[in-house]
């Protein structure tokens, strides 16, 4: 029988396991585990090695950097190697850095801090100013030639500006913003082809190709972060001194770097960033803190695999690895049909979660999930957890492929995918789980927000036949609701004051609780502006609807087929016996609207606003102001704390950018500072 494996077995099996998904990772760009287990394999290894020293041998993966060189591309011998980084995973640990520095060198002054992007890295020389070559890390002392690639990257520019070195080497990594990552898993669903796990692995896949057109179509960017090999002056003092001189050759480098003191201002801006991480356009995975002053980074020097002058504060893990216990699919208000995965609980981006989205079919099917495969499960900031793919099988056999149901799971009606859309829908209307969901909807916050009508209720309520559409909510009562379970006399009495209290919510709640599809709480205000009463929205013909400001033909058609239905009607009449308000706002308002046609933005904190409070304000001057910065954007208002993303698009699109003053000043004169 064998017997436990001793360290020495153990450190070999994970020195294997580690080199085999170094491979998939650096090597083929297609990873089988989230980096969270990576990192967790090599931190046992590393502590193995650490307990048996004479067990350390140069080949393990604690001692080299990176893959090896693919042979697709030339290699290129790095004159300065690119190292990896070591990392700090606590605060704790980003102490003992600290200590370990203070051992080795006198007082550290300064710490750049700096966004540790989640792309590859790259080395890319310019010889008299000129772009001349391009390099991947690879194992740190070589790496591949993927010059005619990095050429196609728009921030990387042909030629450098002002006073440079003869020979430079810029470092910095090649990312893949988040939208532009979307965008290519969209097309790439579409197409059925293969979907990327996230946008290090496509920045990585798109930017080592043969054929560079492929990496020209891909939208990739670059920030710089540090120097190479330089031959020539101008010399440095400092790192921040370095990346100012980048900048100013024209290279982008991450606005965000700060230089700081203390250990204490680094915990604060690594806190804030943990915080902020997704106001960025782009992905990162932690912070990295690097000694700013040269010669004591020459002083300190460097293990075999990283530099000692640096270290990586690494994020918690918004991915990780799970068992998916099946698929299932949920029947939505508006009937449409979404997967969803049944998960093995596992604690990742700062909650437990059991259940993940797999949005459509086309995704389940590029994605290629099974039931009872292991996969990795993202949940990043607010957004809805999602499945991103199957961790590939060692070697037991996988279950046959996941087929989407072609009847509903409620009503058993049939499930019709619409033409030309990614949604498959239950159709009919009358089914339970629609009708739940549409009475839940309008009983929600952003419609008639009534309190203690969440889903469970509107279940009970529909099943036991005593509300059937939104109109019934009106006819409960005492009698009929003191029977039901978990109704007290209490309860009872704040759900029917609830009730009445929605009957004189303002028109565009109620236009939002109706459930017509594509109206929102944007196309609600302009219908119940532009016509003051639900019963002239109701006459009005599509043509008519079309004109209101806002209004396209698409929603104009959708408002129009819904006040048709007789159906719908019947339930319009229900409410109006219960007395539910159908008046709009007054239409003749002649109040002055300096703000007309102007599109303002509001980001960060304001003093004398609140952030709604600033929209409302802009609205009553018969201004829009949309949540994201766009080519048609007046201003920007920036308060404290601002989104970096908005901020940088505004920059990028000339879009003017106002303080609070200048918002004030908007306000009263309706004009933008000069
Ligand atoms: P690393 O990614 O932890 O850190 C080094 C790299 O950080 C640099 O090479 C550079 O590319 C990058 N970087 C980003 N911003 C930077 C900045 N401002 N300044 C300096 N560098 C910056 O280390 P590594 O050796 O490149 O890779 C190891 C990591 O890769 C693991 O911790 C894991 O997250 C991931 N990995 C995952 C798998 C997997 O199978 N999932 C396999 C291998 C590696």
């Amino acid at each position: 029988m064998a017997g436990p494996m001793d360290a020495s077995d153990e450190i070999l099996a994970l020195r294997a396991e580690i080199a085999e998904h170094n491979r998939r990772y650096f090597e083929l760009d297609d990873p089988s585990v989230s980096d969270a287990e990576y990192d967790a394999l090599v931190r046992r290894l590393r502590e193995l090695e650490a307990a048996n020293p004479d067990l350390i041998t140069p080949d393990s993966p604690t001692q080299r950097v990176g893959g090896a060189v693919s042979s697709l591309f030339a290699p290129v011998v790095h004159q300065v190697p690119m190292m990896s980084l070591d990392n700090a995973f606590s605060f704790e640990e980003l102490e003992a850095w600290g200590q370990r520095l203070g051992r080795r060198v006198a007082e550290v002054a300064s710490l750049a801090c700096e966004l540790k992007i989640d792309g590859l890295a790259m080395s890319v020389r310019y010889e008299n100013g000129r772009f001349a070559q391009a390099a991947t890390r690879g194992d740190g002392r070589v790496g591949e030639d993927v010059t005619e690639n990095v050429r196609t990257i728009a921030a990387v520019p042909e030629q450098l500006v002002g006073d440079m070195p003869a020979v430079v080497e810029v470092r910095g990594e090649v990312y893949m913003p988040m939208a532009s990552f979307e965008a290519l898993n969209r097309r790439q669903a579409e197409a059925g082809g293969r979907l990327f796990a996230n946008p290090r692995n496509s920045a990585a896949g798109s930017l080592r190709q043969k054929d560079a057109r492929i990496t020209a179509s891909r939208d990739l960017s670059m920030f710089a972060y540090q120097l190479g090999a330089v031959e020539g002056g101008p010399g440095f003092r400092t790192h921040t001194e370095s990346l100012e001189a980048i900048a100013a050759w024209g290279l982008p480098v991450n606005p965000e770097i700060r230089t700081l003191g203390t250990l204490a201002e680094v915990y604060d801006y690594c806190r804030h960033w943990l915080e902020h991480r997704h106001d960025l356009g782009y992905e990162i995975d932690g912070v990295v803190v690097k000694v700013d002053d040269l010669a004591l980074r020459d002083e300190l020097g460097a293990t075999a695999k990283a530099p000692r002058w640096a270290i990586a504060f690494k994020f918690p893990p918004e991915e990780k690895t799970t068992k998916l216990l099946d698929i299932m699919v949920s029947i939505g208000r508006t009937g449409r049909a979404t997967p969803f995965a049944r998960l093995e609980p596992v604690f990742v981006g700062g909650s437990t979660v059991g259940v993940a989205t797999l949005h459509n079919q086309d995704q389940v099917r590029a994605k290629d999930v099974r039931p009872g495969d292991m996969v990795v499960v993202r949940k990043a900031g607010d957004v809805i957890p999602e499945v991103v793919g199957p961790v590939l099988p060692r070697d037991n056999p996988r279950r046959k492929p996941w087929v989407f149901p072609t009847t509903c799971p409620v009503c058993s009606g049939p499930l019709v995918r619409l033409e030309g859309e990614s949604d498959t829908a239950c159709v009919n209307v009358d089914c339970p789980a629609q009708r739940a969901g549409r009475i839940e909807h309008f009983c929600s916050r952003g419609a008639m927000d009534i309190e203690g009508f969440g889903e469970q209720r509107a279940h009970l309520f529909t099943s036991s036949g005593l509300v059937e559409d939104i109109g019934d909510i009106y006819t409960l009562t005492e009698e009929k609701l003191l029977g039901l379970e978990g109704f007290g006399a209490i309860s009872v009495r704040n759900l029917l004051d609830a009730i009445e209290a929605s009957k004189t919510k303002p028109l565009p709640n109620l236009l939002i609780g109706l459930n017509i599809r594509r109206v929102g709480p944007a196309a609600a205000d302009v219908l119940a502006r532009t016509f003051g009463h639900l019963d002239r929205i109701m006459d009005a013909s599509s043509a008519a609807i079309a004109e209101a400001e806002g209004i396209g033909p698409l929603i104009a058609e959708a408002v129009h087929a819904f006040f048709e239905s007789p159906r719908n009607r019947a339930v319009i009449e229900k409410l109006r016996a219960a007395g539910v308000n159908f008046q709009g706002p007054e239409t003749d308002d002649d109040s002055p609207k300096p703000l007309a046609g102007m599109s303002i933005v509001v980001t960060g904190t304001l003093e004398g606003w609140s952030r709604e409070g600033a929209e409302e304000a802009i609205k009553a001057l018969g201004g829009k102001s949309p949540g994201s910065v766009s080519k048609k954007t007046t201003a920007l208002v920036v308060g404290a704390e601002p989104g970096a993303s908005k901020l940088t698009k505004a920059t990028d699109l000339g879009v003017p950018v106002l303080d609070e003053a200048g918002f004030a000043r908007l306000l009263e004169t309706g004009e933008l500072p000069s």
